[in-house]
């Protein structure tokens, strides 16, 4: 058997390159395919080991599944392992390999999904498998969710099941899914960023009404122009660096990691993470960035009406204040609606199943020191907090101090190293075993 053979029969491996070679891109509002395939893959590969699965669709071909491994002590919290089984669109002509190959190169997976976050779907599938397979019978519940449209809004996936299907989630205490547990080079140590938070977000539509007309005519009172001062006025507010709970913890062992002084800026601090920044640097701070603008259809005519939507991530507590912000950049004479709305999240950096974590993860890697972090977006984590689960972002991945991880999520020429995924599969096999 080569090498490569070797790795491919790894199940982790081969899971992660048939859930990529499955195009299950999501165009955005209602507009998706493969998602179904995806979640038959996902329903045999249970199936095999004899876990019962159920499908549940919000409209046909928008596929999500729940599957429930029963644990020794029913009255224990049961655990939530999640993922989407959706993936941005990727444009083949920008990327140096088929997006939907899942083709291995240089002992990485490359394809379209593979960070976010099929990858971690075959974690998940491969872990519970494994343990199956060797008749370990887990502590707790073990509650499995693979959810459709998470990379549009969850309205069709997450946000659909928590309405419609609560009781599926019945006993769920905590839940881990994507976007945490990575690895960042800080000082030449390596650390892993646990999520245990996550901004909130609101999409908010801006419009301005003005007087249309000719335009040929003296115009004071034209609708893009006022539009176009107003987004003007968002882009180039400041928001000051403000931590809460997860942030101060985060500068504060950062600090000693990296050896900086008590008194170091926090954005210094965010500096020394190295590609870990990408994530931290936004999670120390409000953010709002214009988005979409539009006004006008025709060169001569004025329009009575332009809209623009801001994009809005906000630190946990500060919905009100920072919407309160907002319009008052924009002024009174533009019109503020929301269009989505979901509240930031934050878990403390403690519990049974932060210290399972920290202790599986030094298990694996002595090395390893566990940092919480704020997310600068959002998952279906925040969807599942509406019945009261706590979810953490936590996907193990060892990987190499040059690879600029972040940047990957949504990125041209997506992919993962395979010993990561090989060690991450490993490491999540061992806490389902311990926790
Ligand atoms: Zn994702």
């Amino acid at each position: 058997m080569t090498l490569e053979n070797a790795i491919e029969e790894t199940d982790v491996v081969h899971l992660a390159r048939s859930l990529i070679r499955i195009d299950s891109s999501n165009y955005g509002p209602g507009k998706a395919e493969g998602e179904a395939t995806a979640a038959d893959f996902v329903r045999s590969n249970l199936e095999e080991v004899g876990l019962k699965c159920d499908v549940f669709e919000a409209v046909p071909g928008r596929s999500n599944l729940v599957a429930r491994f029963p644990g020794k002590d029913p009255s224990l919290p049961a655990l939530l392992l999640h993922g989407h089984l959706d993936v941005v669109p990727a444009d083949p002509d920008e990327w140096s390999v088929d997006p939907f190959g899942a083709e291995l190169r240089d002992g990485l997976i490359w394809g379209r999904g593979a960070v976010d976050m099929k990858g971690t779907d075959a974690m998940i599938l491969a872990s519970v498998k494994d343990m199956i397979r060797s008749g370990h019978q887990p502590a707790r519940d073990v509650v499995l969710a693979f959810f459709a449209d998470e990379e549009s809004g969850c309205s069709l996936g997450s946000g659909w099941m928590v309405k419609e299907h609560p009781a599926l989630f019945s006993g769920v205490g905590n839940a881990i899914s994507e976007v945490g547990g990575f690895s960042v080079d800080i000082a030449g140590k390596r650390a892993y960023l646990l999520q245990t938070g996550e901004k909130g977000v609101l999409w908010v539509r801006l419009t301005a009404e003005g007087t249309p007309g000719h335009g040929s005519q003296i115009h004071s009172n034209n609708a893009v122009v006022k539009l176009a001062k107003a987004v003007g006025r968002i882009g180039d507010a400041q928001w000051p660096v403000q931590l809460g709970n997860t942030t101060q913890e985060l500068m504060r062992r950062v600090k000693l990691l990296a050896d900086l002084g008590q008194d170091t800026d926090a954005r210094i601090i965010a500096a020394a993470t190295g590609f870990g920044s990408r994530f931290i640097a936004p999670s120390l701070q409000n953010v709002a960035n214009v988005t979409i603008f539009n006004g006008g259809y025709k060169e001569n005519v004025v329009p009575g009406r332009a809209t623009a939507m801001i994009d809005i991530r906000y630190l946990p507590g500060q919905r009100d204040s920072v919407l309160e912000r907002i319009e008052e950049l924009v002024g009174s004479e533009i019109r503020v609606d929301i269009e989505s709305d979901l509240d930031a999240l934050e878990n403390d950096f403690d519990g049974d199943l932060v210290r399972a974590i920290a202790d599986t993860l030094r298990h694996h890697d002595p090395e390893a020191e566990l940092l919480p972090y704020l997310f600068p977006g959002g998952t279906d984590n925040k969807l599942l907090s509406q019945l009261g689960i706590r979810g953490f972002g936590f996907a193990p991945l060892r990987l190499p101090a040059d690879l600029d991880f972040p940047s990957l999520f949504h990125g041209v020429d997506e992919r993962i190293p395979v010993d990561s995924l090989v060690f991450g599969q490993r490491v999540l096999t061992d806490l389902l075993r311990n926790y």
